[in-house]
């Protein structure tokens, strides 16, 4: 047995394509009580990785940039999906629908893809491994394509410990890397996320061109600092011969709720001083706003990025106020950077 297989096997998401993006900054494992991530001391050699070092292919750098945002709808509100669908609907290329600790229950993702899109909305579909297993992930993937999902995001998905249903059985019959193959080849973009400041740093890259390898052709890079680490990590992608889409996660804070959700999941992982300069202003919306569409245009200056992902969140009974800074953003973003239609 190897170092990486014996990880697998302690690993409580028995991720056969290890670490997830949830290894704290101290090298912990995600769920409580586990201790260190188990793949943090496999030796390189174990690794299922290539090491970078192919040669790279010219990116398509003559496409507008794409703004992508994360949907603040209610868990289970039909009217809160359609509202918010329709606030973002031409203010943003595409919304994300995703996972919430405390929101766990959800309707499935395609149910969400069919009420966006009847609110003028494209939705790019988060599908997880967490609730569901490789039978019930390919009907739902079938069924996200039918609803006219613009695109799916495999990500294996967060412990069921961590959030508000901790009561709940794990599936995690697949990872995301095994997931992205179920996605791919279909027809819409396949996408997954890049952590590359979470430890252990040096497996991210390798990592996530493995998932490429699998047939995920955009790239989401998770909060790691900001454009200099953006930097970095796209120039990364670049030079190990990804020639997909890269896009920039965007932290969005336009008041104290949205700044608590942000700093939930990534203190530490957003330019310093930013969310600060925004609780300190005045007037907070109008700073958060335009904080993001500085730092939008920033990410979208760094070479070899296609576009920006506004990532943040709100808390229940927020979710109006924060689709119409998204909505701003957006168009904001669209009039400085984006050609016309
Ligand atoms: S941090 Fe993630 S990959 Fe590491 S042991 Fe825990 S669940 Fe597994």
């Amino acid at each position: 047995m190897t170092g990486w297989t014996a990880a697998v096997r302690r690993c409580p998401k028995s991720m056969l394509h290890g670490p997830c993006a949830g290894v704290g900054a101290a090298g912990a494992c995600e769920v409580p009580d586990v201790g260190p991530c188990a793949f943090l001391n496999v030796d390189a050699v174990d690794w299922p990785y290539e090491h970078p070092g192919r040669a790279a292919p010219p990116w398509r750098a003559t496409k507008p940039p794409v703004v992508i945002a994360d949907v603040p709808a209610a868990a289970l509100d039909v009217e809160s999906l359609r509202t918010v669908g329709a606030l973002l609907a031409g203010s943003v290329d595409a919304g994300l629908t995703g996972d919430h600790g405390l929101a766990r229950v959800q309707f499935p993702p395609s149910y969400r893809v069919r009420l966006l899109a009847e609110a003028g909305l494209p939705t790019w579909a988060g599908l997880n491994c967490r609730d569901r297993n490789r039978v019930a992930l390919e009907g739902e993937i079938a069924a996200c394509i039918a609803a006219g999902a613009a695109g799916l995001h495999c990500v294996t998905g967060d412990h069921p410990a961590r959030g508000g249903r901790p009561d709940a059985q794990a599936v995690f019959d697949l990872d995301a890397l095994g997931l992205v193959r179920l996605a791919a080849h279909r027809g819409v973009a396949v996408s997954v996320a890049h952590a590359p400041a979470t430890p252990p740093t040096a497996i991210r890259l390798p990592r996530v061109l493995a998932k490429a390898a699998a047939g995920a052709d955009t790239v989401f890079v998770d909060h790691c600092g900001g454009p200099s680490q953006v930097t970095d990590a796209t120039a990364a992608l670049r030079a190990a011969g990804f020639g997909g889409d890269v896009i920039a996660c965007v932290p969005v804070v336009t008041d104290l709720e949205s700044a608590q959700v942000l700093l939930s999941f990534a203190a530490g992982l957003v330019p310093a001083g930013y969310v600060e300069s925004v609780l300190d202003a005045t007037d907070r919306r109008a700073a958060g706003v335009a904080a993001a569409v500085e730092l939008c245009r920033a990410m979208l200056a760094i070479p070899g990025v296609d576009g920006v992902d506004l990532s943040g969140g709100t808390q229940p009974g927020r979710e109006i106020v924060s689709a119409e800074a998204l909505a701003e953003i957006g168009r904001a973003v669209h009039a400085s950077v984006c050609e016309p239609a």
